[in-house]
């Protein structure tokens, strides 16, 4: 929305002077920054002036300012919404003490709070702090080659994933990516060749419970079986998003396929990684999607909204069994430190973001913002261009026929005060669990308009 409603005035108010500074700063960008996965002669991105609670107030290149819902929690993390004051509290507090030491050697109280909380939360023994969720991801497949090592299994160290996956952007967790959406094609002799089973049938959720077609379930099971039947002397472990598969298509799948997961790894040996790094922290209407199914992972990947989209954290969780073949092995140790390992700043900030979860209603919130996704999507069911709506807790898709013209789709919504980054035939949102009924309708009517002015 222009910024001319007077809602927005009072928190964003701005004078031509600064959105003249604004736009500017996009031109000092052109051509000296590099964007995720752009050119660096790309779409000129906006220029952010602040952001509070569910706002972001923008400015875009040719000097317009808008107000906007933020539809996508920057990237999936920001959970409790900008400048939130428990956690601008947090920061402030630790920075006044120490913003990083070293962990090698060192340790302190945000680190093992932390760390407390997330065993607490998971179930899981044992954490090991990374800088970013690709890290995790990266610490995850280590640990789980060096627990077929401690097992006296050398041979095992490749890693079952499923199509249409995404775990990061490093090579060794490019390589459990979809090996054709991915970007294995550009680095054929950088990544290692992995195992992969189809995606798994999608689910509807219907009255609270997510159905797939039983047969389809079946068969999708029977290929996991088989693969992991003839593989297993080399295979350390399966690695999957559980139910929500996020930058690999928004796609959610039916809990029984992670279950059957957990039993086939059992039964070879195999340890059962869930990357949670997009799906935790009550994003499906769970605490972690895992807990759709029965299942209790080996390892477990955190990170997006652990810091309440602050600081750049992930943590790498495990078992108690695992870290115990590890720690009686030869080598001892897990082979990782990164230098701001189990940051002051972050882990501060990311203990406050759970407190909030132990404390706040997230449920209730993640409810509410699911009813009111269905209600505000269900519109774009009837466009022509729409092939599919779903909703899952706070996750709600518009999938097109074609791709998404993502400049036309952003400006469109950005017209209509929602801020949203589309990709592939994708336009989706996953809010702030703070949103309002308000901001979810705002957010639906938009995104239902961008679809049907730009694609009709
Ligand atoms: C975002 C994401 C990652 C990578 O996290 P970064 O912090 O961007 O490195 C890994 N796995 C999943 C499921 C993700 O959504």
């Amino acid at each position: 929305m222009r910024e001319t409603s007077p809602g927005d005035r009072s928190l964003f108010q701005r004078d031509s002077t600064l959105i003249q500074r604004d736009s500017s700063l996009i031109q000092r960008d052109k051509g000296l920054l590099w964007h995720p996965y752009a050119p660096l002669d790309g779409t000129p991105p906006y220029a952010v002036h602040a952001a509070n609670g569910t706002r972001l107030s923008l400015t875009s290149a040719d000097g317009t300012a808008f107000g906007a819902v933020d539809a996508m929690s920057s990237w999936w993390s920001a959970i409790h919404g900008y400048r939130n004051p428990a956690l601008d509290a947090a920061l402030l507090e630790q920075a006044g003490r120490f913003s990083h030491v070293m962990f090698g050697g060192l340790t302190h109280e945000p680190a093992v709070r932390l760390a407390e909380q997330l065993r607490d939360m998971s179930g899981l023994e044992h954490v090991f702090f990374a800088d970013s969720g690709s890290v995790s991801v990266e610490v995850a497949l280590k640990l789980a080659v060096q627990y077929q090592l401690g097992c006296g299994r050398p041979g095992r160290n490749r890693f079952l994933a499923l199509r249409g996956g995404y775990h990061g952007d490093t090579f060794a967790a490019m390589g459990v990516c979809d090996p054709v959406d991915g970007m294995h094609s550009a680095f054929p002799a950088n990544i290692a060749e992995q195992l992969f089973l189809p995606r798994p049938p999608a689910a509807q959720l219907t009255d609270g419970v997510l159905r797939a077609d039983p047969e389809a379930v079946a068969h999708w099971i029977a290929s996991l079986e088989e693969t992991v039947h003839n593989n297993s002397d080399e295979l350390a472990a399966i690695i999957v998003e559980p139910i929500v598969q996020g930058a690999g298509g928004m796609h959610m799948y039916a809990p029984e396929c992670l279950t059957a997961a957990r039993r086939v790894a059992d039964e070879h040996g195999l340890l059962l990684i869930v990357d949670e790094i997009a799906t935790g922290f009550g994003r499906t209407g769970k605490l972690f999607a895992s807990q759709w199914a029965p299942v209790v992972p080996d390892i477990m990947c955190v990170g997006k909204a652990l810091t309440g989209g602050y600081l750049t954290l992930a943590a790498m969780l495990c078992s108690a069994q695992v870290a115990k073949v590890v720690t009686n092995s030869p080598l001892r140790a897990l082979l990782h430190g990164p230098t701001f390992m189990a940051n002051p700043l972050a882990c501060a900030v990311a203990s406050a973001s759970m407190g909030l979860l132990a404390e706040d209603n997230w449920q209730q919130q993640v409810a509410a913002i699911e009813q009111g996704l269905a209600t505000a999507l269900a519109p774009a069911t009837a466009l022509p261009c729409v092939r599919e709506v779903r909703v899952l807790g706070a996750i709600g898709v518009v999938e097109l026929h074609e791709p998404v013209d993502v400049p036309a789709v952003t400006a469109t919504a950005l017209e209509h005060g929602v801020w949203v980054r589309p990709f592939r035939n994708l336009i989706y949102t996953m809010p702030p669990f703070i949103s309002t009924a308000g901001d979810i309708a705002t957010i639906g009517a938009g995104i239902c308009a961008a679809a049907a002015q730009v694609h009709g």
